[in-house]
């Protein structure tokens, strides 16, 4: 009887999803929802008796449906893309289908045995080196839920390391590096475990990327001092203007420190590297010679649902010695055999959702050419918006164009003979230009801030984004500059 009536209420759901699509770009990009609207539609508890399937549905596109911020919208430039795909969803309806907590191979060897087998086919689109490969039963693959779980993974394990090397270590003496442009995953991660955080400065005139000269100045300062580094997080893609470490520096600074930890976030731009005309900027030969872990989100850019963050390793025995913990329910002839991989000791939880399945259709379904096409897209759009803002006399590029990501403001008008206006003049203006587009619901742009210049962050990257979304975005920008301008000067 249930099977039918999921047959029924899941066709429904197919055909409403499609409605979903095909009118999503009349729909608002951000919810137009006050806070606390929801509850003031809902009751205060769960029902006593369970309601008909088809009042729940109608209940979603009436209730829920309205607090739905549409990353999927052809005009959602804000944060990064965050993919949602018919490959991706039907591969996880799949794996709803069969839910498992797939911590060891036993729980479901499929399971396992696809997240091994399509971040193996990851790796080698992205040209990682064969060590990252569970192939080379050296390294290996492994999804994480995201970036964040990623690099606290990562934190863990070279805590765990270097606590080995050196047990006569007083963990209060860690410290985490990163940069003043790492995401906010570093800082956390060291919140959590209790250690310090140093944001190392990061060059201007290589935008915005971490030298080699200034981590080696900080790892001889701070082991003067008797501060341990440990762990780097490196960025290929930072989140305020797509900044990217000079790994090949980074390479050479720590050769006189082989206990540091190279950990790369490439949460956004590492699906880039799927196009080998991104790889030397990415410094993948590099990465390839000394990266201890890299991550990349197949879930922002990479076309898989969200989420599915995937994590590389060049020795799975750093993430096993910190990680497992086997009580005698989790023992298996397999595990204890040494001839499988049991992903609960390769990450923070026990349970894992099957994600390697969504992973696999996306990547059957796009294959390595539609793959890099998708990103060659976004690439293009990101281009031409950043001709179109220089062609205009209202903006200015604030930080090169890097990968899909283009930050500009508005430059006020000068009249001749005036000085040209302050720091916080525009910054306000910019504050105006800013509210004025985030009050229309035909766009979405968030802002940041790139060395005290109040900015706006332009991404494109979803799927249903063309060129024409594009134009249009440029059309309202210099429609609501001019309107900016005006509120301002008056
Ligand atoms: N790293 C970078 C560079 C990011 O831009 C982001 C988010 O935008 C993250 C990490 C965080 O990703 P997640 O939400 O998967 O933890």
């Amino acid at each position: 009887r249930n099977i039918g009536r999921f047959r029924k209420a899941g066709y429904q759901a197919i055909d409403r999803i499609c409605d979903y699509y095909y009118s999503l770009e009349d729909k608002p990009v951000v919810a137009q929802v006050e806070p606390g609207y929801l509850r003031k539609l809902l009751p205060d508890a769960a029902p006593e008796t369970g309601e008909p399937f088809q009042t729940i549905a109608d209940d979603f596109q009436k209730q829920i449906m309205p607090g739905i911020t549409h990353w999927q919208h052809p005009s959602f430039f804000g944060y990064f893309p965050t993919a949602s795909t018919l490959a991706g969803t039907i591969g996880d309806l799949y794996a709803s289908s069969v839910a498992g907590p797939g911590f060891n191979w036993l729980c479901s060897p499929a399971a396992t045995e696809l997240e091994a087998i399509t971040m193996d086919w990851a790796a080698k689109l992205f040209g990682l080196d064969e060590v990252f490969m569970a192939s080379s039963l050296k390294g290996g693959g492994v999804i994480q839920p995201t970036a964040s779980d990623s690099c606290l993974t990562a934190v863990v394990a070279a805590r765990s390391r270097f606590s080995k090397l050196h047990p006569e270590t007083h963990l209060q003496n860690l410290v985490i590096y990163g940069t003043t442009m790492t995401h906010s995953l570093g800082a956390k991660a060291a919140l959590i475990l209790g250690l310090s955080f140093r944001a190392l400065e990061v060059s201007r005139d290589d935008a915005y990327g971490l030298r080699g000269e200034t981590l080696q100045k900080a790892l001889r300062e701070d082991r003067a001092a008797g501060k341990i580094p440990f762990i780097l997080i490196a960025t290929i893609g930072t989140t305020s203007s797509c900044a990217i470490d000079n790994i090949t520096e980074i390479e050479q600074a720590v050769k006189e420190y082989p206990e540091l930890w190279i950990h790369i976030d490439a949460a956004y731009a590492g699906v880039t590297l799927t196009c080998p005309e991104f790889r030397e900027m990415c410094h993948l030969d590099a990465i390839n010679r000394f990266a201890h872990s890299f991550c990349t989100n197949f879930h922002k850019w990479g076309l898989v649902n969200f989420e599915a963050s995937g994590m590389w390793v060049r020795d799975r025995t750093l993430l096993t010695d910190a990680l497992d913990v086997t009580p005698e329910f989790l023992r298996t002839k397999h595990s204890e055999e040494g001839t499988v991989i049991d992903y609960r000791n390769w990450q923070l939880a026990l349970g894992k959702r099957f994600r390697a399945l969504k992973l696999w259709f996306v990547l059957r379904s796009y294959g390595a050419e539609g793959f890099r096409a998708h990103i060659r897209k976004g690439i293009k759009q990101a281009e031409l918006f950043a001709t179109r803002i220089r062609e205009s006399k209202k903006f200015e590029i604030v930080a090169p164009p890097s990968f899909a990501l283009v930050v500009f403001r508005i430059i006020g008008s000068v009249n001749e003979g005036s000085p040209p206006p302050s720091l916080a003049q525009l910054n306000s203006l910019n504050r105006i230009f800013h509210q004025r587009v985030s009050a229309r619901p035909d766009i979405f742009v968030i802002q940041t801030d790139i060395e005290g210049m109040y900015c706006m962050r332009f991404v494109p990257g979803a799927e249903r984004t063309e060129d024409k979304h594009i134009e249009a975005a440029v059309r309202l920008f210099e429609e609501e500059a001019t309107k900016a301008l005006q509120e301002w000067e008056a």
